[in-house]
């Protein structure tokens, strides 16, 4: 397992940005990224400061990256499932562990939920999106994880401590992850049912399963997710930080499309840069021995 002063998850204008002030600080720094900013899908930007002919958003987020680099930064290429903060700062990914003084969530905005008939009515009545938070309420019982990657095995495994079946229900992608023993259905879904209650999920095919719970874990996890399962507190726009950009838990800071407000490339860059120079005065305090 690996320690290193600061972790930034996300390496989109609000990561690198804070990763140029960490790094010129002498931080050691490493940035992990599945690659997929929105600034990836945005053609042309014309509204950012200093690129008077536009620039392509794929353009400048290379330019960010190679800019981190080139000041010492590791950039790795992997999808974080969870964070914990109980005996230090953890961050777990599909390569391994890796430990830290100081972390920022620089994620972007949260991603949105699939569109099944069900699904949104039955939230909070079985339908769950955090298996350390909820799984408990599920112990003995069926549950499935409606996920097909990465974060999916992650919450799965995570249920599997805890409930008495997990099911994988991939909504008709292929797994692209290791589910290890777990049952995998690739049948898309047609409903989720319940009353009051989840009661199970309907198939295209007519076919049923029971379930008690329904973790949902589509794609990568987002930084509400990764929030939500390390106590983290999220607001109605997004993870609520304070004016250093820190979160409720010490030392987890938190920047730019994932704490809401304007979604915009100058915000995000403005943030990272708060967030960047608190993490530095945040290590510095602590090596000192004062209290943050
Ligand atoms: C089509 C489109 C057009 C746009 N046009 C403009 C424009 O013209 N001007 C403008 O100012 N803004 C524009 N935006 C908005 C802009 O792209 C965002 O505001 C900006 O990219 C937010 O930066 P960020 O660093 O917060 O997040 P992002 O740029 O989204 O970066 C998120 C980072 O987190 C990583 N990540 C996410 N989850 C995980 C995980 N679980 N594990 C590891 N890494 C993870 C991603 O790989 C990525 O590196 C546009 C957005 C879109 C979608």
């Amino acid at each position: 397992m690996e320690y290193l002063d600061c972790i930034i998850v996300g390496s989109g204008p609000a990561g690198v940005s804070a990763a140029l002030y960490t790094l010129r600080a002498g931080l050691k720094t490493l940035l992990i990224s599945t690659g997929e900013s929105g600034l990836k899908k945005a053609d042309r930007i014309e509204n950012y400061y200093g690129f008077p002919q536009g620039i392509s958003g794929e353009m400048l987020l290379h330019s960010g990256e190679d800019q981190a680099q080139r000041l010492g930064a590791r950039i790795l290429q992997s999808e974080v499932t969870r964070i914990e903060s109980f005996d230090g700062l953890r961050v777990i990914t599909p390569q391994g562990d890796y430990f830290c003084g100081a972390l920022l969530l620089a994620t972007g905005a949260k991603r949105a939920r699939p569109n099944l008939p069900g699904l949104a009515e039955l939230e909070g009545k079985g339908v769950s999106a955090c298996a350390v938070c909820d799984g408990f309420f599920h112990r003995g019982k069926p549950v499935a994880v409606l996920g097909s990657g990465d974060f999916a095995a992650a919450e799965a495994r995570e249920l599997a401590h805890v409930a008495g079946s997990v099911t994988v229900l991939t909504n008709g992608e292929q797994p692209s992850a290791d589910f290890g023993e777990l049952p995998v259905v690739t049948t898309p879904l047609a409903e989720v049912e319940g009353n009051e209650f989840l009661s199970g999920v309907r198939f295209s095919d007519g076919s049923r399963l029971p379930l008690s719970g329904l973790f949902v874990a589509l794609g990568k996890a987002s930084a509400a997710d990764l929030a939500r399962a390390a106590g983290i507190l999220i607001g109605q726009q997004g993870i609520e930080v304070d004016a250093q950009m820190q979160t409720n838990i010490p030392g987890i800071f938190a920047a730019g499309d994932c704490v809401g407000g304007l979604l915009q490339i100058s915000k995000s860059v403005g943030e990272g840069a708060v967030a960047g120079m608190a993490i530095v005065n945040f290590l510095r305090q602590k090596k000192q021995g004062k209290p943050n």
